[in-house]
């Protein structure tokens, strides 16, 4: 019987709680660590039969960068899949260099926002890495481990000091065995789970719409057939997770697939409780019926700006009243909306910021995130940026988060705006009236547990900015 060959999915130590996956990095700024899911939807192309499998989260797991090496080195791995984020870039290159000179013979392929372009000049600096995953999604890797890269998408490579590219394209809904979700096993959490354990699920890949300023955009959307989404939901309960986050970037993009999914959840009485992410134009009222009969708790929804110029020119293409209106119907059908804003877009004023604050009270949100631009790599606002002089395009290493602010807006200054991001928070989440709300809504421990950690979590935020300003 041939040996099986050992496979390390990794998500490398850090100083900081970094959350390296789907293409952003960040440092987390609050009570939330799922899944890393580039990592997580990777297990599901190999099989265990032929191959063991491991993931060490050293972020979740709270690991060393010693403790790491040693427990890498004593499992032997054929290839290290791994994470790799811009925020933490001058961590994790030094970190692979050092697994590499400790085990030269290993494989190490790795998916991370700081991998996106200039793929060549990666392949050559980080001369310990042998591949860039650049469909986390597909079985690039596995069918590159397995000699046969020509059927790979997703995947870049040096092959005789040339640089292959073969990106993935559009394709028909995937027929993708079940995550190893059981392989995972640190501390996630997610600030708006009211039930333990939580478990990561990726219905779609990335997303079809236009929006500038986002990487998404420029990645090829891709589903998955409604009986490979239902088969890891079957598994997910009966491994006892009690909550789960949906992490699609558009949530019921694919109507047909998504439909079936629910109607399946409300059939069998899933019973499980869930969040996701989607847009305001994708869920109307049938929809929303429905995602509430199924357990939905929280919708996220990208807001934005609280004027209908910005949503057009960076290509949300959805206005402030279908905003109004989707938060409305979700309101009415008891589902909890979380409004995501963006300030500090060039020529960005004052004025335009605090009447963001305003739409997020306006429009009653549940919760609100207050995230300040970021010249991600590979999308068009960022060589906007770069040409309007607001940024200079050597830098590489940022937070994803929109926590930090990367670049002013030409109209307000780094620290100005980093001021008013504070005065946002403190101006929606310091309201009397929406503290009582909070607190008389908590239904359960586990709710109240991530409320006061939460809480303590964006107190602590805007007294150590206050203290730095
Ligand atoms: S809809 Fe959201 S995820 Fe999709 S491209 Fe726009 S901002 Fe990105």
């Amino acid at each position: 019987m041939a040996v099986k060959k050992n496979i390390l999915f990794l998500n490398p130590p850090g100083n900081k709680i970094y959350i390296r996956d789907y293409y952003c990095s960040k440092v987390s700024k609050a009570y939330y660590l799922p899944q890393p899911v580039d990592l997580l939807m990777q297990t599901a192309h190999f099989d265990s039969a032929l191959y063991n499998l491991k993931v060490i989260d050293a972020i979740a797991e709270k690991k060393s960068i010693a403790q790491t090496l040693e427990e890498v080195i004593d499992f032997k791995p054929e290839l290290v899949i791994g994470m790799i984020g811009a925020v933490s870039l001058d961590e994790d290159a030094p970190f692979y260099a050092s697994l590499k000179e400790k085990i030269p013979n290993v494989k190490i392929a790795c998916s991370g926002d700081a991998l996106l372009e200039d793929f060549e000049e990666k392949l050559t600096t980080h001369n310990w890495l042998d591949l860039i995953v650049t469909n986390f999604y597909g079985n690039g890797a596995l069918c590159w481990l397995e000699g046969r890269p020509t059927d790979a998408q997703g995947i870049v490579y040096l092959e005789n000091g040339a640089v292959v590219e073969q990106h993935a394209k559009r394709a028909k809904p995937l027929d993708m065995s079940v995550p190893k979700q059981k392989l995972f096993t640190g501390n996630y959490r997610m600030p708006f789970a009211n039930a333990e354990p939580i478990a990561t699920v990726l219905t779609n890949y990335a997303c079809p719409y236009p929006c500038t300023f986002c990487i998404m955009s420029t990645l090829p959307y891709t589903t998955r057939t409604a009986e490979s989404i239902i088969e890891e939901l079957k598994y997910l309960k009966a491994e006892g997770y009690r909550f789960i986050y949906f992490s699609d970037q558009t949530f019921y993009q694919s109507k047909a697939i998504t439909k079936a999914v629910l109607e399946w959840m409300v059939e069998v009485n899933y019973g499980i409780n869930w969040m996701c992410f989607s847009r305001v134009d994708v869920v109307d009222k049938a929809e929303l019926t429905l995602m509430k009969k199924a357990g939905c708790k929280l919708i996220m929804f990208g807001v934005e700006w609280a004027e209908n110029e910005p949503l057009e020119h960076y290509k949300k293409h959805y206005t402030v009243d279908q905003i109004r209106h989707t938060f409305k119907l979700a309101k009415e059908l008891k589902i909890q909306r979380l409004g995501t804003f963006l300030i500090g877009v060039p020529g960005q004023s004052k004025e335009s910021i605090l009447s963001t604050v305003k739409f997020a009270i306006e429009i009653d949100a549940d919760y609100a995130s207050f995230n300040v631009a970021v010249p991600r790599s590979n999308t068009s606002f960022r060589e906007e940026a770069i040409k309007d002089g607001l940024i200079d395009a050597s830098v590489q290493v940022m937070d994803q988060s929109g926590e930090q602010v990367t670049m002013g807006t030409g109209e307000l200054t780094r620290d100005e705006l980093q001021a008013l991001k504070n005065k946002a928070y403190r101006t929606f989440y310091f309201r009397p009236s929406y503290i009582f709300k909070r607190l008389a809504n908590i239904s359960n421990w586990t709710e109240f547990k991530t409320h006061a950690i939460e809480g303590t979590y964006v107190l602590k935020g805007i007294v150590k900015k206050n203290k730095k300003g």
